[in-house]
């Protein structure tokens, strides 16, 4: 909960320039991946420089100046500059991620206290067994382009959602520690969810649609982002797969790789173990997926 205590959330902060370690021109670099698609695009990342935060995770971090898709098909490059979408004073960083398993969904986070996308330089691929760079598939992309449409949600949705989340994941925690069948019909109160749906399912629609705009303009600008046979209902799969991650996160039924705290994980045993609030919450999520989805159609 380091950097998610409401109360901090938007003190004031000196943004201090990265402390630049000996050697640094040496380090300052530019990585550049083939993304697999057909469509010969290139992404850049440029390196800048090392991110403080070090005492924390015992670990060097990057912060990368610019994420870019070239193209060099044609007689010209084509390029798409994902940094030029960020607001003013953001930038993309490096994150820890202890070789933890991590789904395409849920690899990449916005950190509105530090103005900070985080980005692992490669995660476990869920489906394929294998260590994957990140950036390398194209449902990657999209979820940087959907982390971009969060950066710009108000300071209300956040404190707000911090305050909702925590509260639904104590009632979940709660319902999941209990072992009759009793478990109630209806997860959430009408309050409850009309809350749940402003602050947490509305800004994941709108941070999707961000995603899905973007990636038009991409391909407007000559710039396909997925393999050019893709149709939006696979694009939307991909969408539909990472929604379910990010609410399953959101009460504490998936692993959260950073507050995998031993509650947290005797919550995710009780609720797996529950036959009935498994269900429950399933045919909740289900309901609001479909929804997101058909909007975004
Ligand atoms: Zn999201």
């Amino acid at each position: 909960m380091r950097f998610f205590n409401p109360e901090n959330l938007f003190k004031k902060e000196e943004r201090k320039e990265p402390v630049k370690p000996a050697g640094f021109e040496k380090f300052q670099e530019s990585l550049i991946k083939q993304i697999e698609t057909n469509n010969n695009n290139k992404i850049e990342i440029e390196y800048t420089g090392y991110r403080r935060f070090e005492h924390l995770y015992g670990q060097k971090l990057k912060e990368a100046g610019k994420i870019e898709i070239i193209n060099k098909q044609g007689e010209q490059d084509k390029k798409f500059d994902f940094s030029s979408l960020l607001p003013k004073n953001w930038r993309f960083c490096e994150r820890v991620t202890k070789g933890q398993v991590l789904s395409a969904g849920l690899n990449l986070l916005t950190s509105h206290y530090s103005k900070e996308i985080w980005f692992p330089d490669s995660y476990f691929d869920l489906e394929s067994g294998k260590k994957t760079e990140t950036f390398s598939r194209p449902e990657d992309l999209l979820g940087l382009l959907h982390e971009i449409g969060h950066s710009f949600e108000s300071k209300e949705t956040i404190t707000k959602r911090i305050t909702i989340k925590e509260k639904m994941k104590a009632k979940i925690g709660k319902l999941a520690g209990i072992k009759t069948e009793d478990l109630p019909v209806e997860l959430f109160t009408e309050k409850e969810k009309q809350d749940y749906y402003q602050y947490i399912i509305c800004p994941e629609r709108d941070a999707w649609a961000f995603a899905l705009r973007k990636c038009r303009e991409a391909k407007r600008q000559g710039i396909d982002i997925f393999p050019k046979q893709a149709s939006s209902e696979e694009i939307l799969k991909i969408v539909r797969h990472c929604l379910c991650s990010a609410l399953d996160a959101g009460i504490g039924i998936m692993k959260d790789p950073l507050e995998d705290s031993e509650t947290m994980k005797i919550q995710r045993e009780a609720i797996k173990g529950s036959k009935k609030l498994k269900s429950c919450w399933g045919e909740f999520k289900n309901r609001v997926i479909a929804g997101i989805i058909d909007k975004l159609r």
